[in-house]
């Protein structure tokens, strides 16, 4: 497929003027609010599915936003956490995800450790044999069964980056540091914002579009903007998930590990933690520390509680090796959207209103969030392919 129109233009700064296209209130035929993998991945499909549409891609920070959930987002896909009937779905994924990424896809084991037999499981013993170091994290006699799974890694944030970029060659304009606000009848205020000389980011200009076509993709803020800016009341949520830092020895072909909810992705020599999200936040949670013997620490309470029930499973948990911070503000964390309410929801979408869609990847994003994505420019474009 060939793309029928000139690079994009890339709006970094407020230092360079926004002059949208030729017609000031309606440039774009599709506006996309958000660049994380959703946004950005849906930008890059609708140039492959309907190269004739001019789309714009705006995102409050820069690419990837380093509050966003792509940053942080574990990198792990595989199937295993997924019923049958999602396998097309991730092996789509995954083709898709060999083409942007390349090498920077690695393949990897994915271990499901039990304290039970059950169907194709074999001794974790036997399935470490050749990975000592991730053998010594562990207790066997507690964990004496696991089921051996395919799984590649990446980094989200450089998917992030490789489909805006993609899509930015083949015509779609992109809106840096830029708060874009949905109105109802197709209507987005754009706040582009700077930071002053004192460190506060303050609205530089306000610009006013319509688009036919616009496309929440603003991860775990996107349900409150549509209840707030467009009355429409979604069932979806979010919640705060902190991925602390077990400072354990990883290979390069060390497997991911995953026990009793918690995943351990080798990354960077050592590893991260996943916990499992048990549910949603409630409304108005301000993410905070938690106490651990009466010690303040960074993780949240829910996610302490969780490692400190594994320490017997995992005793690496009970070391110095697991970072623990003294305030949140240690341990990297992030809001995840949940569609529909739920931790384990796949990717999805949702028509709010005549104008306006909304993407949510959440926490199968890495899994089915490019497949989900390309279904919706598949249904943006429904009727209007060339
Ligand atoms: P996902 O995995 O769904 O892509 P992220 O949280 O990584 O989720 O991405 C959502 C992006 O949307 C973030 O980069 C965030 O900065 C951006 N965003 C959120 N609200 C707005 C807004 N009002 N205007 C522009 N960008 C926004």
């Amino acid at each position: 497929m060939t793309s029928a129109r000139p690079p994009g233009r890339v709006w970094a700064h407020v230092g360079q003027p926004f002059t949208p296209g030729t017609d000031p209130q309606a440039p774009y035929d599709v506006l996309i609010i958000g660049a994380g993998r959703m946004g950005s991945a849906l930008a890059l499909a609708l140039t492959e599915h309907a190269p004739h549409l001019k789309t714009l891609l705006v995102e409050e920070g820069g690419l990837p936003n380093e509050d966003g959930a792509t940053i942080l987002a574990p990198g792990i896909c595989t199937t295993a956490h997924l019923p049958e009937s999602q396998h097309d779905a991730a092996r789509w994924t995954l083709e898709r995800l060999r083409a942007l990424l390349g090498d920077d896809l690695q393949p990897r084991p994915y271990l499901i450790l039990l304290d039970q037999p059950g169907p194709s499981t074999q001794p974790t013993r036997d399935l470490l044999g050749a990975h000592p170091q991730s053998l010594a994290l562990l207790d066997p006699e507690v964990l004496p069964h696991a089921r051996a799974h395919e799984a590649h890694t990446y980094r989200p944030g450089t998917l992030a980056q490789v489909a805006a970029q993609s899509a930015i060659r083949r015509g779609t304009d992109l809106l840096l540091n830029t708060r874009a606000t949905p109105h109802p009848g197709g209507r987005v205020t754009l706040e582009r914002l700077t930071v002053t000389n004192t460190h506060q980011v303050v609205t530089h200009e306000t610009h006013t579009l319509h688009a036919p076509r616009i496309v929440l993709a603003t991860g775990a803020h996107a349900p409150a903007q549509a209840e707030h800016h467009l009355g429409v009341h979604t069932r979806h949520a979010r919640a705060y998930r902190q991925t602390p830092h077990l400072a354990a020895p990883s290979t390069e072909d060390a497997p991911v590990l995953h026990a009793r909810g918690l995943t351990l992705r080798p990354q960077h020599g050592a590893y991260t933690l996943i916990p499992p999200i048990h549910h949603r936040d409630p409304h108005g949670y301000a993410p905070q520390g938690g106490h651990l013997t009466g010690v303040p620490t960074g993780l949240r309470r829910e996610t302490l509680e969780d490692l400190v029930g594994l320490m017997d499973a995992l005793p690496a948990l009970a070391t110095s090796d697991l970072h623990l911070g003294r305030s949140r503000a240690d341990i990297p964390g992030a809001w995840l959207a949940l569609p529909h309410g739920q931790p384990d929801a796949t990717p999805t979408h949702d028509r709010l209103d005549d104008h306006t869609h909304l993407l949510l990847g959440g926490p199968h994003a890495d899994t089915l969030g490019l497949w989900t994505a390309d279904e919706l420019a598949r249904e943006i474009t429904g009727g209007s392919r060339q």
